[in-house]
C-alpha cells in the first residue's frame, strides 16, 4: 500500500503514478475539481428554483422598504406634540396614500405596512394609548419612532444574490421581492445509476440463498434527489464484462454522469476498471486511503463522467457525501462547503488500523456532544439511520479521548 501526498501542481506530473497509487481524499478532490467544468445555463420560472444555482446576480430593482412604513399599528404624530391630546385626521390602511400631512397636536391612525404621513415623525402602538373625548392620548413613558426607513434593508441596485449561490428557501423571497420571476441557473445534470452484482435482486424480490438485495441504487437516487437531481436508474450489471459493457454504454447514453456501485475493487469478478478503459474513459484515480470506500474509481470522458462508487452501502454512501455531491454541485456552479461544525466527543474512542482516514458514524446528544452509533463496517448500513453525522480519524490517528473537539460533518 502506497500514499502520494502532492500538491495542485504535481497531480498532472505525477498523473501516471496516482493512477496505481492509494490518493488521499484531498488528492481526489483536487483531481475532481481540477476536471469539473460549468454546464449550460437556462431560464426557469421562480416557483421551480428552490435547490437550484443561480447563473447570474440579483439585484435589488428598487429602494426596500420602497417607502418610509410603519412597523405598529397605531396612530402617526409629531414626538414633540406626545405630552398633548391629538387630533384624529384619518385612517391609512396599508396599500393606501395618506391624504393629509400632520400638523401640530394632529394625528392619524395608522396600519402596519402603510406609507407615514407627511409630517410625522413617530408611530404610537394603539395599545399606548386612550381615546379621551374623541382625541387620542399617549399613555406610556416613551416610544420608538416605529418607523421603517425608505432604503434600510436595501438599496436600488445593490447586489443582493449572485452567481454560484444556492437558492435556498430564504433566497426564493428575495427573488419574489425584486420582481425577479424567471431565474437563471446552471441547468441539473443527467445522471445514470448502475448497480452491479450476480449477487444483487432488487428490494422487492425476497433473496435467495447467497442472493442480497440492491440497496445502493435506491441510495444513490435519494442522495441524488436531495440535490434535487432526479437519477435514471439503468438496472443491475451482471458481473460479465457483456453485461457491464452493455449497461455502462446505456449508461454514458445522454447523460453527463454514470454513478456505479459495485465490482470496482479488485476482486476476481471485478473488471469494471478495463471496461471503462475500453469505452474511452480516462481513469484519474481508482482508489483512495479513506475507510470506508478505497476502491472508488473517477473517469472522464469527455465531457462525461465515471464515478465507481464502493458496493458496499456505507462505503458508497460515504464517497458520495465525500466525493459526488460537492463534484454535483460544482457542474452546477456551487462551491459546495460543510456546515462546519465542531462538537465534543462525548466518550473514549479508538480503532486499530490507522492507515487511512477512516469516517464513523455519530449522533448528536441532547448535551451537545457527538456519540458514536454502533458500527460494525461497511455493509453496516442500517447504522447510519441513528447517525446524524460523520467524524474522521486522520491518517495515523488512533484515538480520541472524551472531550476532544472535533469536526462534525453533517449527514
Ligand atoms: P463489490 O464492490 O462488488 O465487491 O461489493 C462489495 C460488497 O457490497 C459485497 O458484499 C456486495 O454484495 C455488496 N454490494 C454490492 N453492490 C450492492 C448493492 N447494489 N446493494 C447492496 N450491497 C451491494
Ligand atoms: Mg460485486
Amino acid at each position: 500500500m502506497r500514499f502520494y501526498f502532492c500538491t495542485k501542481r504535481d497531480i498532472s506530473t505525477f498523473a501516471f503514478k496516482i493512477l496505481k497509487a492509494m490518493v488521499t481524499q484531498e488528492v481526489a478532490k483536487e483531481i475532481i475539481d481540477q476536471s469539473v467544468f460549468l454546464l449550460d445555463t437556462e431560464e426557469i420560472p421562480i416557483q421551480n428554483c428552490l435547490g437550484r444555482v443561480l447563473a447570474e446576480n440579483v439585484h435589488s430593482d428598487m429602494d426596500m422598504p420602497p417607502f418610509n412604513k410603519s412597523a405598529v399599528d397605531g396612530y402617526a404624530c409629531r414626538k414633540q406634540d406626545l405630552a398633548n391630546d391629538l387630533e384624529l385626521l384619518e385612517t391609512i390602511p396599508a396599500g393606501k396614500a395618506p391624504t393629509l400631512p400632520i400638523g401640530l397636536n394632529q394625528c392619524s391612525q395608522i396600519m402596519t405596512g402603510a406609507p407615514i404621513p407627511e409630517g410625522a415623525d413617530t408611530i404610537v402602538m394603539i395599545e399606548h394609548t386612550q381615546i379621551i373625548e374623541g382625541k387620542i392620548r399617549f399613555i406610556h413613558e416613551k416610544t420608538a419612532s416605529n418607523i421603517c426607513a425608505i432604503g434600510e434593508d436595501l438599496k436600488a441596485w445593490d447586489l443582493v444574490l449572485k452567481i454560484g449561490d444556492l437558492i435556498k428557501t430564504p433566497q426564493i423571497p428575495v427573488l419574489a421581492s425584486v420582481g425577479k420571476t424567471i431565474v437563471k441557473v446552471y441547468r441539473l445534470p443527467k445522471v445514470a445509476v448502475i448497480s452491479t452484482g450476480d449477487e444483487l435482486v432488487e428490494p422487492d424480490v425476497k433473496p435467495q440463498t447467497a442472493q442480497i438485495r440492491n440497496t445502493n441504487a435506491m441510495q444513490i437516487m435519494a442522495q441524488l434527489s436531495q440535490l434535487g437531481i432526479a437519477g435514471r436508474y439503468i438496472g443491475i450489471a451482471k458481473d460479465s464484462p457483456e453485461s457491464t459493457r452493455q449497461m455502462l454504454e446505456v449508461g454514458l447514453k445522454e447523460s453527463d454522469i454514470v454513478l456505479l456501485s459495485g465490482g470496482v475493487s479488485m476482486g476476481e469478478f471485478d473488471f469494471v476498471p478495463s471496461i471503462l478503459e475500453e469505452n474511452g474513459i480516462r481513469i484519474l484515480f481508482r482508489s483512495i486511503a479513506v475507510q470506508p470506500g478505497r476502491p472508488t474509481i473517477f473517469g472522464k470522458k469527455e465531457k462525461q463522467f465515471f464515478f465507481g462508487l464502493p458496493g458496499n452501502p456505507v462505503s458508497s454512501f460515504v464517497q458520495f457525501e465525500l466525493l459526488v455531491k460537492p463534484f454535483l454541485y460544482a457542474l452546477m456552479g456551487h462551491h459546495f462547503r460543510p456546515t462546519p461544525l465542531k462538537m465534543p466527543i462525548g466518550v473514549d474512542f479508538s480503532r486499530k488500523n490507522t492507515k487511512r482516514k477512516s469516517y464513523f458514524p455519530v449522533y448528536f446528544s441532547d448535551s451537545g456532544e457527538v456519540i458514536p452509533v454502533d458500527y460494525n463496517g461497511s455493509a453496516h448500513i442500517h447504522s447510519y439511520v441513528q447517525a446524524d453525522g460523520m467524524i474522521a480519524l486522520q491518517i495515523g490517528e488512533s484515538t480520541l479521548k472524551k472531550g476532544t473537539l472535533i469536526d462534525v460533518r453533517q449527514i
